[in-house]
């Protein structure tokens, strides 16, 4: 599987859209840039419809227009843009009512908003899958495993194990730790990750990473996943999801991620597990 990591910041971006903080004021000097979460596989199945999802089609090499299969953790703003992918209709797009209709595995609350954004689509461009946690399904030949993250009480909130060609990942964003319901499935079923996508919204600041996770919170997860036997000794460590408030310094980041075991995730960054 080609992972590309197409934006790694929480709701407000990196330099924050309003923000003029110390942080944010470095970010603007060193040209860093970090857009709203969301990861694309193999070019192919689109995890999360970020608002910043035109400009980072127009940073990825084949953009979103092989995309047959999206998957959508919940639908917070930062994560479902749901009014974008209004776009597929003929004439925004001339070449999308040509592929097979896209699927959009979604839960239902996530579903309904898609009908009540973008209205009745034309026939066969766009199918709604419901997704309920711990249902396993399939995604154009993907195997995606749906667990509960411990985020935003009033919602359902999804991560997803996604594996293909013997390869498996793990998406956990927005995450906190990981709920017990999610832990005891992972025991009873110990998907081995050759690669973990682990939030790290908050950051240096102290939390209980309850709704979101932290740098201490990062560790956490990683000894959580460790005692449901999910990883191995090759199992790579990608942290995303950051915001202005707690992201050190891009120089300071790194090394202090690397001293976890994890790699800084950044905009546009691919990998291959
Ligand atoms: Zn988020
Ligand atoms: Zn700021
Ligand atoms: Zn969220």
């Amino acid at each position: 599987m080609k992972i590309r990591i197409m934006g790694t910041a929480a709701a407000e971006g990196i330099p924050a859209l309003w923000c003029d903080c110390e942080r944010c004021r470095l970010a603007r000097r060193e040209g860093e840039r970090r857009l709203r979460t969301s990861t694309l596989i193999d070019d192919r199945l689109l995890i999360d419809v970020s608002p910043d999802a035109l400009t980072q089609s127009c940073a990825s090499p084949a953009g979103f227009a092989r995309v047959d299969d999206v998957i959508v953790t919940h639908p917070h703003e930062d994560h479902y843009a749901v009014g974008e992918m209004r776009w597929m209709r003929p004439p925004f797009s001339r070449t999308r009512d040509q592929r097979p209709p896209l699927r959009l595995h979604a839960s239902d609350e996530a579903l309904d908003l898609f009908r009540k954004t973008n209205g009745d689509m034309p026939d066969g461009l766009v199918t709604g899958h419901p997704v309920k946690p711990f249902e396993p399904f399939d995604a154009g030949g993907y195997a995606i495993t749906p667990v509960l993250a411990s985020h935003a009480k009033n919602i359902l909130c999804m991560l997803y194990i996604i594996s293909s060609g013997g390869r498996t990942i793990f998406y956990g964003t927005d995450s906190g730790l990981l709920p017990q319901a999610t832990v005891d499935f992972l025991k009873r079923n110990p998907l081995k990750f050759d690669a973990a996508l682990i939030e790290c919204t908050n950051g240096v600041v102290q939390s209980d990473n309850m709704n979101h996770l932290g740098f201490n919170g990062l560790e956490q997860q990683k000894a959580i996943l460790g005692e449901c036997g999910c990883l191995t000794d090759r199992t790579k460590f990608v942290s995303i999801h950051f915001s202005h408030n707690g992201l050190p310094a891009a120089r300071e980041a790194g090394d202090r991620f690397a001293e976890i075991g994890f790699i800084l995730g950044c905009d546009g960054m691919e990998f291959s597990v």
